[in-house]
Parts: C-alpha cells; structure tokens; sequence
C-alpha cells in the first residue's frame, strides 16, 4: 500500500501523536467505541432486569392459583389424611406443583403455619422445618421475590391465605420457591453474540468514519499549505485565503500581512537597486561624454585638458561620494549589534563638529551658532552621533542663503535629549517634507546635484537615530528656512533579543 507523502513525513510525529488528525481521528474512534459498548451493556442490563421481572411475575401468578387450589381442597387440612378422594384431590395438586417447578427449572415448596414442609418438589425437606427471613415476613403478609445472580435462581415466596367464616383473610401457609434463570441467561448470550457482531459492525463503520471525518476536518490546514508553497515556489504571489473555518481565517491573515511586508521590501529593494544604478551612472556618462570629447579633437590645448580632467575628476569625487554614503546606509541597515555605545559628552561632540565644518560655513558666509542648554551625557555610538550631526548641520550650509544662519541648540530632561539644527535657508516645499529621508530623494533636485547632494544624507540620518531608538523631526517654511529636530533617549535601550534576531 502506498502511504501518502505527510504519512511518511511524519510518520514519528503521528506515533507521538502531534499529528491533529491522528488525535481527531482517535477521539472519534474512542467515543464511538465507547459509547456503543456502554450501550450493549446498558441494553443488555435492562432486558435481563425485565426478562427476570417478567419470569417472576409469571410463576408468582401461577403460584397464587396453585394457592387458591391448595385452600379449596383444603390441603393443609388433610394431608395427611389417607381417603382415596383426599389422596386424589392431594395427588392433583402435587402434580400442578412439579408441572411449575418442572417448566421454569426449579423447586417448589409448601411451608404450614408452624414452619413445617409439608410439600417439596425435589422430595428433600420434607417434614423439616424452615425458619427463615423471607417465610416469617411472608407469613406476616409480604410478598418476597430477589434474584441472586451469581448463583442463577430466582427466590420467592407467595402466601397461601385462607378467608375465615367471618370474612377475615388469613395466612395459613407459605410457598417457598426457586426458578432458574437459565433460561433468561442463554436468551441473554444470544443477544449478546449478536450484539457484539453489530457492535463490530459498528466499530467498523466508527473506523471508517472517523479516517474520512478527520480528513475532511484537518483538510483546510492541508490547504493552507499547499497556498504557502505554491507562494514559497513562486508560483504564486496573490494572497492566499482559506475561509473555512476562523481558526484558519487567522492563521492566513497573519500570512498575508507577513506576505504584503515581503512584496512591499521586495518593491522597496528593488526601486533601491534601480536607484543606485541610475545615480552611479549619472557620473559615469559625464566621464564618458568629457573623454570622448577630448578624444575626438586631434589637437587640445592643455588650458582645455586640464578644465576637462578638472570637471573628470570632480564627478569622479561625485561618484566616490555615492559610493561612501551607500556603504554608510548598508551599514546603518544591519542589526544594532554594531552599535558601539558609550556614555558620552554630547556638547564636546556637538563642538568638535561644528568646529569641523565652520569652515565650510565660512566659504559660503553663513554663521553657525551653538547653544547648550545643559550638560548632555548619554549612551549613544559615537561614529554614529557624529554622523547625525555633520548630516544635517551640512545640509543646514548646504541649503542655505548667502549671509544666513545655522543655530545649533542641545537640551535635556531626565529621558530625553534634543538636538535642533535650524538655518536660514531656502526652505523645503510642504509636499516633500513627507519624503526627505527617502533615500535618493531630493526636494530641490537641481540644486542639490549642483552642490554635490547624494540625496542618501537624511535616509542614513533617520536610520542612525532609529537604531538609537530615537526620533527625527522636521518643520519648514519655503524660503524662509527649516528646523530638524532629533530625540534621542539619554540611556540606550537595547532591543528584545527576539526583535534582533529578526
Ligand atoms: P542630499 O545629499 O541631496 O542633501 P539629503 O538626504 O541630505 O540628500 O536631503 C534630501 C533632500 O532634502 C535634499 O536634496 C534637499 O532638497 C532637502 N533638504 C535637506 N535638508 C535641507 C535643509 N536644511 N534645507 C532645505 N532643504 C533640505
């Protein structure tokens, strides 16, 4: 027989029992089963109960005529009597006794007022006399019956009442009787043959059933593996939907959501890629269209040779700047593991790099001013910090107007600190604001070419302060300058070990 391919997959994971199927399969199985032996027994139990009833009922009504005979012939009276009509009227009495105990198995005794046997089927006792519980209760009117199981016999004990001249009842006799029950045992072991025939029958069905239900059952599960591999293969990339129950609804959604992040990175990365190339090209296509007019003159004059090698090596620098900014961002994009961090001096650092690029500031006379509201000390990667800083004060020159302004501010409270780099400059209009820190985005794309822009400086700005657990923030007003603001906490908190596994 061949099993399917997920039996054979998991063929220790179904003896364990982890497959869900093997469990609904065995619940079924185990409710069927049971509750169809608990109902032969049940069945069974009941009829015995009333096949039992139903003989004792029968022999006490026998019984009870045999006991009007007994007083009409007056029996008591004249047992021992020996005229042949008294011994014929005894003899038909006797014989009605030994029919009963003969038809249901057992034996039939007739007990007088002081105990005495005066009459026994089986011709034993006779004469002797019986003192027990249930003939004293009968004698004192109660009608006895039990079924003693383990031994087979039904017991019971019919009085013999005689009515007076006066018209009173009285008991002048007991009858003490015991049936078999073999009878109502053999009806029982052929129902019960034929019971368990059915009730394998039954089992049977139960099997069969329970493989088919917990087919149908696990099937949407089996489903909605199916739809993943056929996305894993690439076979396809809509959403997959398995509605069948709500169970399944949830574990598909979360698929989806999982599946629309991937598209939406693999569209991002993508763009990404065609970006770069277009950027990386932009430089090579000056450097081939300045050599190849230089090579298609026969004679160039060195004054010309030298503004084109000039114009070479500048878009050279250009391209070397792209490629330095996107080492940057691939690198700011790993895992914060890399994240060197120290407790450190935010104001020193702020210092140190506005005295670093003051003289850039200088050439295009715009004055930079630095205020610290507090001492700063905070966790944070140094490098990077440094980055964050040269990053916007840059673009705060960059952009700026001839005799503007750059205002660096640094404050604190006891979570937080900020750092606002405001400028005079020209400005952000309000539909870019939205996608400055877009990589490759430029607001004012001639412009930033013209001054060297790489349009990556915000995307790996916005990544450094992330990894920081930080914010970045920016208000602008066109033409009249811009403010970007970044928050970041005063002690690092490092990441959940899940998130950074992730
Ligand atoms: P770039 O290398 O082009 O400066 P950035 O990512 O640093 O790239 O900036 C993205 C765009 O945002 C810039 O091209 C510029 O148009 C705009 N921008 C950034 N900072 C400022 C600023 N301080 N004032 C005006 N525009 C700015």
């Amino acid at each position: 027989m061949k099993l399917p391919d997920y039996v054979k997959e998991n063929f220790k994971q179904i003896l364990l029992l982890r497959s869900f199927r093997a469990r609904i399969c065995l619940l079924v199985l185990a409710v069927g089963i049971l509750t169809s032996v608990m109902m032969r027994h049940a069945i069974m139990s009941t009829y015995q109960r009333r096949a039992v009833q139903q003989r004792t009922e029968t022999v006490q009504n026998q019984l009870l005529i045999v006991a009007k005979h007994l007083i009409s012939n007056n029996y008591f009276a004249t047992y021992r009597m020996q005229e042949p009509s008294m011994v014929a009227s005894r003899q038909g009495i006797n014989a009605e006794l030994e029919t009963i105990s003969n038809l249901y198995g057992g034996r039939v005794m007739v007990i007088g007022k002081n105990c005495k046997v005066i009459r026994d089927t089986y011709g034993i006792s006779e004469g002797k006399t019986i003192i027990s519980e249930e003939v004293i209760q009968c004698f004192q009117g109660q009608n006895i019956s039990h079924y003693d199981e383990e031994h087979g016999y039904i017991e019971m004990t019919i009085p013999i009442a005689s009515t007076g001249t006066d018209g009173k009842s009285s008991i002048v006799g007991v009858m003490l009787t015991s049936v078999s029950d073999e009878t109502i045992i053999e009806m029982i072991d052929r129902m019960n043959r034929a019971a368990i025939t059915l009730e394998f029958l039954m089992i049977m069905g139960i099997v069969v059933a329970s493989v088919l239900l917990s087919g149908v059952l696990t099937r949407p599960f089996g489903k909605i593996s199916t739809e993943i591999r056929k996305v894993k293969e690439g076979t396809s990339e809509r959403a997959i939907s398995v509605p069948d129950y709500i169970e399944t609804e949830h574990i598909v959604d979360a698929f989806n959501d999982l599946l629309g992040r991937m598209n939406a990175l693999n569209d991002s990365r993508q763009e990404f890629v065609a970006n770069v190339s277009h950027e990386l090209r932009t430089p090579m296509a000056s450097l081939k269209v300045l050599a190849d007019s230089l090579l298609a003159q026969p004679d160039v004059p060195a004054e010309l040779y030298r503004e084109f090698m000039t114009d070479m090596a500048s878009e050279i620098d250009r391209e070397n700047r792209i490629i330095t900014d996107l080492l940057a961002l691939v690198k700011m994009d790993k895992t914060s593991q890399d994240l060197n961090i120290v407790a450190l001096n935010v104001n020193d650092l702020a210092e140190l790099t506005l005295k670093r690029l003051r003289p850039i500031a200088r050439k295009k006379d715009v004055e930079v001013t630095y205020e610290s509201m507090r001492p700063v000390i905070a966790e944070v990667d140094e490098v990077k910090m440094t980055l964050i800083m040269t990053n916007l004060v840059e673009n705060a020159i960059k952009y700026n107007r001839e005799h503007g302004w750059v205002k660096v501010v640094l404050d604190a409270d006891h979570q937080y600190f900020t750092l606002q780099v405001s400028d005079s400059g020209i400005g952000i209009p309000e539909e870019d604001l939205p996608h400055v820190y877009e990589r490759f985005y430029r607001a004012d794309k001639s412009h930033s070419r013209e001054i060297g822009g790489t349009g990556l400086g915000l995307a790996i700005t916005k990544s450094a302060v992330l990894l920081h657990r930080g914010s970045i923030s920016v208000t602008s007003k066109l033409g009249e300058g811009s403010t970007f603001t970044v928050k970041i906490p005063l002690n690092y908190i490092a990441p959940a070990k899940t998130a950074e596994r992730r």
